[in-house]
């Protein structure tokens, strides 16, 4: 290896980590998943780019730099948490014309963002967006409150070409997670004492039975649990790097 390749690639093992984009052929063409960090990931089809949360966690090793990623068409926010909401790594994925979609507990901080509701479905061009509930059904940080409320933020499901992919946002194994039909490929978060437990989740999965599933907004859960109770089901668990 020539000197200068060598330290080329130092340089970039002492960076965050370049993510490795996930392919999933839809009617309309290819879609490129790219996971980011925590609850943060890029889609990508068409031409078209879509920054879910971009927001630094604090939960990785490094923080991700979000002016380096692909500036966005779209922008969907989960929830008004800094570790989905996150006004400067906002500003820096938005161009001229991005639309920020948000749940309306966000509108203060993102104005000029387009408000949905769980349970509405808008178009964004050749993508179809669902917003979808998240909360908790029994978590929270002091007896009697939640840490996430139902109606507050919202999981959506992104359809491209037929292929539905769904960000389940911060919830536990709700109901409305359960009755999710045809699902492709699932984002689902396992993290205490905010979401759930693997194994909490594994079971939720279960009864949505995605044909793919990632782990994400995991922290340091043990994601083996959550491998070994899917095992036998069909269900392609992809465990990657997210912090
Ligand atoms: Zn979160």
């Amino acid at each position: 290896m020539k000197a200068a390749a060598f330290l080329l690639c130092l340089a970039s093992i002492a960076a965050f980590p370049a993510p490795v984009p996930e392919e999933f052929q839809s009617r309309a063409g290819v879609v490129k998943i790219t996971p980011i960090q925590h609850g943060s990931l890029t889609l990508a089809a068409g031409g078209n780019v879509i920054q879910v949360d971009p927001a630094v966690s604090g939960f990785g090793a490094s923080d991700p730099d979000f002016g380096s990623v692909p500036k966005a068409d779209l922008v969907l926010i989960t929830d008004i948490h800094e570790d989905h909401l996150d006004k400067a790594s906002l500003a820096k994925v938005r161009k001229a014309g991005t639309t920020v979609v948000i749940p309306g507990a966000a509108a203060g901080d993102v104005p000029g963002g387009v408000v949905m509701k769980n349970g509405e479905t808008r178009k964004f061009g050749a993508w179809i967006i669902e917003a979808i509930p998240m909360y908790n059904l029994k978590r929270g940080p002091a007896p009697g409150e939640l840490f996430h409320d139902k109606g507050r933020g919202n999981g959506y499901v992104v359809t491209y070409g037929g292929l539905r992919i769904y960000l389940a946002g911060d919830t536990e194994g709700i109901p409305e997670m359960r009755a999710l039909k045809n699902i492709d490929v699932a984002f689902v978060p396992m993290i205490l004492p905010y979401t759930m437990a693997p194994l909490e989740a594994a079971a939720a999965v279960k009864a949505f039975h995605p044909k793919v599933v990632y782990p994400y907004h995991y922290g340091k859960s043990n994601l083996k649990n959550f491998e070994n109770a899917l095992k036998g089901t069909g269900i392609d668990v992809r465990i990657r790097s997210w912090y």
